[in-house]
């Protein structure tokens, strides 16, 4: 979500007459943007940016959850500082690079109406995203209040981006070369008739594959299912963060599902939708966690046999309800745990992969030598060719996190 809203804001300056540069250097505005989900990320962005003080005669804007989440001291830390614009302004990107470079010091954290968010089309693309591959917001901000969770204290109540514009955007992206979307929420399955949405997306010509992320166990539908099994352009990969496997945690985080729930989501998933693949994100030692609720995880991780998945030390964040919860869990135990989790993903993801051996996959490529099949793995492939290109690859080998093989026809 970053990298696209990181586009979002350069495409505004774009067509406001500015240039993207490709060193700090030779820039006279550089824009910070950040993600503060968890304390790392907010120290690293916080640090970064300090360092850039060195760089003199330029402007800097420092953006996103942090610049929210810091409201209040950042100007005060920060003589270099000419703007703060909180994840939820940055459609008012422009008209604070004008104020700023009129002399002024701009604070612009507010939840705005965001007027880009339905009147711009993201042409500009970030280098570190494949051009026949492109995010489309299609949703801000959150409602759940998951209580480990900052994102809705930062990026503010869900805002809808109107069906209309989706499509329009869509249709723009294929004419301008992308042969995939990923349609980005905190909560994508939560924007009112999702599949109905998804369904409109597969009748775009041009438009060969539809992913989404993230959805929330507890918005996803029968309908959704179906809506991956009968649509051609709709992948068959779902990532569905679990976060514990463990009623107990589970409750604590006020993530509205049981273990039981989850799994019988999977079953169905999978019955429905046999080749699908599922990815998951794991936070290890929230408050209280006991072995018990831990091997619930491990149990329930070994029960799904998921492809991948993103697992994390809970960390304390601001304005959150966990960090009220006692039992705080020891760091060593979180390190501990966080490299038995690993080991176990790692073990099943690649014992998947090697499930695929002697198969023949769909792949849309990305690079001359790589790209990604329906599920969402990525294959590496001989012999080069170019990218946005539907192939068939017969697979000869595999690791844990991508695949080897050759074209059989293109
Ligand atoms: N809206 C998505 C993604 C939210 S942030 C969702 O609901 O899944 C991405 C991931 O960061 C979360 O799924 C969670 O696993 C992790 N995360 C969020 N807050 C965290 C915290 N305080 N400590 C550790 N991990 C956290
Ligand atoms: Fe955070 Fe939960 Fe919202 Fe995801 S659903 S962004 S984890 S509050």
């Amino acid at each position: 979500m970053n990298v696209s809203d990181s586009e979002r804001m350069v495409n505004l300056l774009i067509q406001d007459g500015w240039e993207p540069t490709d060193s700090p250097e030779t820039a006279n505005l550089i824009i910070f943007n950040t993600c503060s989900v968890r304390q790392h990320a907010a120290d690293r962005a916080i640090s970064n940016f300090g360092a850039l003080k060195k760089l003199k005669d330029k402007k800097f804007i420092f953006a996103g959850c942090v610049a929210k989440e810091k409201e209040d001291e950042m100007f005060k830390r920060f003589p270099h500082l000419d703007a703060l614009v909180g994840p939820e302004a940055i459609g008012d990107i422009v008209s604070v690079a004008k104020r700023i470079f009129s002399g002024e010091k701009v604070l612009a954290t507010g939840f705005l109406s965001y007027p880009e968010f339905s009147s711009s089309f993201t042409a500009y693309r970030l280098p570190l995203t494949a051009a026949v591959s492109r995010f489309v917001t299609i949703m801000r901000g959150c409602n759940n209040f998951c209580s480990y969770c900052i994102v809705p204290h930062v990026r503010g109540r869900e805002i809808y981006r109107p069906k209309k514009n989706i499509i329009d955007e869509i249709k723009y992206l294929v004419a301008s070369g992308a042969k995939e979307v990923t349609l980005l929420g905190q909560n994508v399955n939560s924007y009112p008739c999702f599949p109905q949405l998804l369904e409109d997306l597969n009748k775009i010509s041009g438009l060969l594959r539809i992913r989404f992320m993230t959805s929330h166990p507890k918005d996803l539908s029968d309908t959704l299912i179906f809506a991956m099994r009968d649509m051609e352009k709709v992948m068959e990969h779902l990532h569905l963060p679990l976060q514990s496997g463990s009623d107990r945690i589970l409750k604590a985080m006020n993530r509205h599902y049981t273990r039981k729930d989850y799994l019988s989501l999977i079953e169905k998933a999978k019955k429905e939708v046999p080749c699908i693949s599922f990815t998951t994100d794991l936070i290890i030692g929230y408050p209280g966690e006991t072995d018990k609720d831990f091997r619930d995880t491990l149990k329930t991780v070994k029960e799904v046999r998921f492809d991948g998945a993103f697992s994390f030390k809970y960390s304390p964040r601001p304005f959150t309800k966990a960090l009220e919860a006692t039992g705080a869990v020891p760091e060593e135990i979180k390190t501990e745990r966080l490299d038995i989790l690993n080991r176990l993903t790692k073990k099943t993801a690649e014992e998947n992969k090697k499930q695929k051996i002697g198969k023949v996959l769909e792949v849309l490529s990305e690079k001359k030598d790589s790209g990604r099949s329906r599920e969402n793995f990525q294959v590496f492939f001989n012999p080069e060719t170019g990218p946005g290109e539907l192939l068939k690859v017969k697979i000869t080998s595999a690791s844990a996190w991508s695949l080897k093989g050759k074209i059989i026809s293109g």
